[in-house]
């Protein structure tokens, strides 16, 4: 077998991946690997914002996974798209900024992650963004990030911001402000003049030229090698099927994302011995966390045919579609500029003392209410999901092959509290649209429509249509407890120069989308591998807050 090498070997170039390799190179001294098992991010759709929308079941940008059926979601087999080649699942998502709400990294700290606490992550935010709209104290200048608000907006997102403001909704001119109680706003996206700021276009494309800084695309990632308690290297699968060990002279750091990064510990022997006894693994490390508290936002919509009003659903297709290209040809601007949603709300059920449900209102609409193609006619389509879920999942192998999926199972609707949540909220996005300025403006509610009049009939229709927001985190939390994958250092227990830096590690799912977050994240662990790195003096500086 042939060997590579370098300080840090990088796994996955998603947000985190594409973050960490991006700042680990800037000293000069320091040298990454970055491995990719997906390929470079050429396709169109990635970079023209609506292209989203064709990406989610893209055979070679995601990894094509369903979940397990479960009997809370009607035995279906949900789609769970995951980003595959360079920015990962930044390069495929939605292109929502919403930073999380302050409590929810207070809450990690309190839960055993130690100094992640919301205002020492602050100054992370605002190192990863360029905030383009004017000096602002807690946003960013010079980040690789470009975060800009939604443009030209169509009239019918004033009606929803109107309908809100009349049922007691505080309008927000910036969604991610430290204090957000029950709220409207316009979302904003990641995006730099026409084009998804993804984190591959954002940190890794000016860092490529680097001498320091080598990726390997198409390279499947099998196992983290282990010599003597301590991670030396990977093993890889390059394209042409040969298998490769990559060394790593500091630290291996996995940044596979949530299905990733668990799957790769097990395959390595690290894990709950027996998942891994059940996949043919033998046990190196004992970890019974791994894989285990996988958390996700599940949305269920209500949607709307409407009258004597313009949304995107008639401009999607023939020559309006036509037209909206010329125009984002010459402008940058319009439908294909649109994110996931355009307009939000947070609102707040009986169930909770602080907003707990997010509605993502976009100018279009679906048959059935899932995401496909949008109707002809004029609708509008509010998503319902709840911020802060009790419900509990996993992902694990069960297979020693690199190129096997991990088997996901979130348990979506499991808890009761979700369940309960869930069809509050969508009362409440069908109250939004009794209110006069909208109601003038429907012909009728498509879906669930009149037959889910009660709490049964909305929560069976939550559970035969609904599925992810795609913010899936959890799966090797970091914490202090005996189940904890990691310490606050992110470092894996019982494994020297091993961490997990990506979605996997958080504690608890934020309130809001999970982008931004992993952002900071990436930026604040960059920090402290370096500066652990540097002189014991540096190291003691960096690591007061946030030891290993
Ligand atoms: C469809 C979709 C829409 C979303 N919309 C939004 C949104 O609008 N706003 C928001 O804030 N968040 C959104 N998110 C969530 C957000 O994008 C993710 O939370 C974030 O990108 C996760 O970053 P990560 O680094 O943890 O993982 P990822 O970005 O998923 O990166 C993991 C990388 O590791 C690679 N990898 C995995 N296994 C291996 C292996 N064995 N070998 C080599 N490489 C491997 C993958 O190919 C991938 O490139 C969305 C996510 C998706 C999927």
């Amino acid at each position: 077998m042939n060997e590579l090498k370098a300080d840090y070997v990088v796994v996955g170039a998603g947000t985190a991946g594409c973050v960490l390799s991006a700042r680990l190179t800037e000293n000069p001294h320091a040298s990454v690997l970055l491995v990719e098992a997906g390929a470079r991010d050429r396709h169109p759709y990635i970079h023209v914002p609506a292209g989203f929308l064709r990406l989610l079941e893209h055979p070679s940008i995601t990894w094509g996974s369903r979940t397990r059926p479960h009997a809370d979601t009607d035995h279906r087999e949900l789609v769970f798209p995951r980003g595959r080649g360079l920015g990962g699942s930044s390069s495929i998502n939605g292109l929502l900024y919403v930073r999380p709400f302050p409590h929810d990294i207070d809450d990690w700290a309190a839960a055993g992650a130690t100094g992640w606490d919301y205002a020492s992550s602050q100054p992370y935010f605002a190192r990863s963004e360029t905030w383009p709209h004017g000096e602002h104290p807690r946003r960013g200048k010079r980040g690789p990030i470009h975060v800009t608000r939604v443009s030209n907006p169509p009239p019918v997102c004033d009606k929803v911001v109107d309908a809100a403001r009349e049922v007691g909704y505080e309008f927000l001119d910036d969604p991610n402000a430290d204090t957000r109680g029950p709220a409207v706003f316009y979302y904003q996206q990641t995006r730099r003049g026409r084009f998804r700021s993804s984190a591959a276009r954002g940190y890794l494309q000016p860092a490529l030229g680097r001498d320091n800084l080598r990726v390997l695309t198409g390279t499947d990632v099998v196992r983290v090698l282990l010599e003597g308690g301590r991670a030396v290297g990977v093993e890889v699968i390059r394209p042409d099927g040969q298998t490769v060990r990559v060394r790593a002279e500091k630290e291996v750091i996995l940044s596979a994302g949530v299905a990733g990064s668990p799957a790769i510990l097990e395959r390595s022997g690290i894990g709950d011995p027996d998942v891994l006894a059940a996949a043919g693994v033998a046990t190196q490390v004992p970890l019974r966390g791994v894989g285990r508290n996988l958390q996700d936002h599940y949305v269920a919509r209500v949607c709307f045919k409407l009258k004597d009003i313009a949304t995107a659903n008639e401009r999607a297709s023939g020559l309006a579609l036509l037209k909206e290209i010329a125009r984002y040809v010459t402008h940058g601007d319009g439908l294909l500029t649109y994110s996931a949603a355009l307009v939000g709300l947070y609102g707040q059920t009986q169930y909770a003392q602080r907003p707990d449900v997010q509605f993502v209102v976009a100018p279009g609409s679906f048959r059935s209410g899932r995401i496909g193609e949008l109707e002809k006619e004029p609708g509008i389509s509010v998503g319902c999901w709840q911020m802060r879920p009790e419900s509990r999942g996993e992902i694990h192998i069960t297979s020693r092959d690199a190129r096997a999926q991990p088997v996901i199972d979130p348990r979506y609707l499991s808890a009761d509290l979700d369940r309960r949540t869930l069809v509050e909220a969508l009362r409440m996005a069908r109250g939004l649209f009794e209110q006069p300025g909208l109601r003038a403006l429907v012909v009728q509610e498509t879906v669930p429509g009149p037959a889910a009049r009660d709490d049964a009939g909305l929560l069976a229709y939550a559970r035969a249509n609904g599925g992810t927001v795609y913010h899936g985190v959890g799966t090797c939390r970091m914490g202090q407890d005996g189940a904890a994958v990691g310490g606050p250092g992110l470092r894996v227990r019982g494994v020297a120069g091993l961490r997990v830096v990506d979605a996997a590690v958080m504690p608890n799912v934020t309130s809001t989308n999970t982008n931004a977050t992993v952002l900071m994240l990436a930026e604040r662990a960059a920090e402290l591998i370096e500066r652990g790195h540097a002189g014991a003096g540096e190291a003691r500086a960096a690591g007061a807050a946030l030891a290993a």
